[in-house]
């Protein structure tokens, strides 16, 4: 099977591929990555010189460079290329617009050209909006996003739902809870307190901090995905979570503790305007149809993935200095 990533160079892409390669031996991946501010070449330093996996710079809204890639014959394309943070979004939400929403039609285009098997959308559970008393997220949810990153998110799922329903195309969406584990940028929730604390910087906390996540460990989202990609029913939508509700303050909590740091770093600041105030994920379809249950528990997770940011504080001050950024050039200078 030959595959083509999306945003491979992230977060969760960059698991991912990691993942699918340690999974099917015999598979291809082509990966391509704009490397915006998000994207490190050396969260692929694995599989660098693994002639079962390439690295391609670029856009995907750039269609031209786009259908080049495609026409050379896909299986799967799996899209994680995304702007991600939402207070960035709250900043300026042009960028999510393009890449988010523009960016997937560019993709869905291509797989209608060139005949793509299977496309996989890989969206969020905050296109659902917030939950603000008890109750889940199930698939049948009307959309509800808040903010200019969800809003993007949904634009995108409906147009992937769109292609399916116009053009016949076989699509997918997964919509996962928060996801956590190594690689992650340190603008987000859990990386960016690791790294606080291990400077004993204090912890930016947003409002009262009772603000409810679902979290899920990546490579569990990973393994959804490669369930959906061999099994998931054409146009169908399948929600991802790990029913790990926990609040906000609840998880900084957890890391000082676990990492013997005082409480006082803690810092309430001012809410995120339109802050959602729970986001909870009913996972029942997948685990029913696709035999999908996440292996790993919060606790157990969490501590691993302190661990990581521990192992690899190197990555970590790269990241925020930004020297990550040159990595590109020097690996790519050498070839
Ligand atoms: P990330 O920000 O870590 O990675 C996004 C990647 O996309 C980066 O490598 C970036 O360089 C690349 N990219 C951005 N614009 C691009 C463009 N125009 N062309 C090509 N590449 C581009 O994000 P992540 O946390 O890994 O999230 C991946 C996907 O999963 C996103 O679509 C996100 O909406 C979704 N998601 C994330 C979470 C989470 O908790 N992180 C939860 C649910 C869903």
């Amino acid at each position: 099977m030959k595959l083509l990533v999306t945003g491979g160079a992230g977060f969760i892409g960059s698991n991912f591929v990691h993942y699918m390669l340690n999974e099917h031996p015999t598979y291809r991946i082509v990966t391509v990555d704009a490397l915006t501010y998000a994207g490190n070449l050396e969260n692929l330093k694995n599989v660098e010189d693994d002639p079962r996996h390439q690295f391609v710079k670029g856009d995907i809204c750039d269609r031209l460079l786009v259908f080049d890639l495609v026409s050379d014959g896909f299986d799967v394309i799996v899209n994680f290329a995304a702007e991600s943070h939402v207070d960035r979004s709250i900043l300026d939400a042009s960028p999510f617009v393009r890449t988010n929403v523009l960016g997937t039609q560019v993709l869905l285009d291509a797989v209608r050209e060139f005949g793509v098997s299977k496309y996989i959308q890989v969206s969020t559970d905050e296109v659902y909006g917030s939950l603000n008393g008890d109750g889940y997220f199930t698939e049948d949810t009307p959309l509800s996003p808040n903010s200019p990153y969800s809003a993007s998110k949904a634009s995108a799922d409906l147009l992937v739902r769109a292609a399916h329903h116009t053009y016949g195309i076989d699509v997918n969406i997964t919509r996962c809870s928060n996801n956590y584990g190594p690689f992650q940028f340190p603008e987000k929730l859990i990386p960016l307190t690791i790294s606080n604390a291990l400077e004993n910087r204090s912890i930016p906390v947003y409002g009262d901090g009772q603000q409810v996540r679902d979290w899920l460990h990546v490579l569990d989202h990973c393994r959804a995905i490669d369930q959906v990609i061999h099994h998931g029913r054409p146009g169908e939508v399948y929600n991802i979570g790990g029913h790990n509700e926990r609040t906000n303050l609840e998880v900084v909590k957890r890391i000082l503790s676990l990492l013997n740091k005082p409480e006082s770093l803690i810092q309430h600041v001012q809410d995120r305007p339109g802050h959602d105030r729970r986001y909870a994920i009913d996972a029942t379809k997948i685990r029913r149809e696709l035999g999908w249950a996440p292996q790993y528990g919060f606790e157990e997770g969490l501590r691993q993935t302190i661990q990581w940011y521990l192992d690899h504080q190197e990555w970590l001050q790269r990241v925020k200095s930004k020297d990550y950024m040159r990595y590109y050039e020097r690996q790519y200078s050498r070839r």
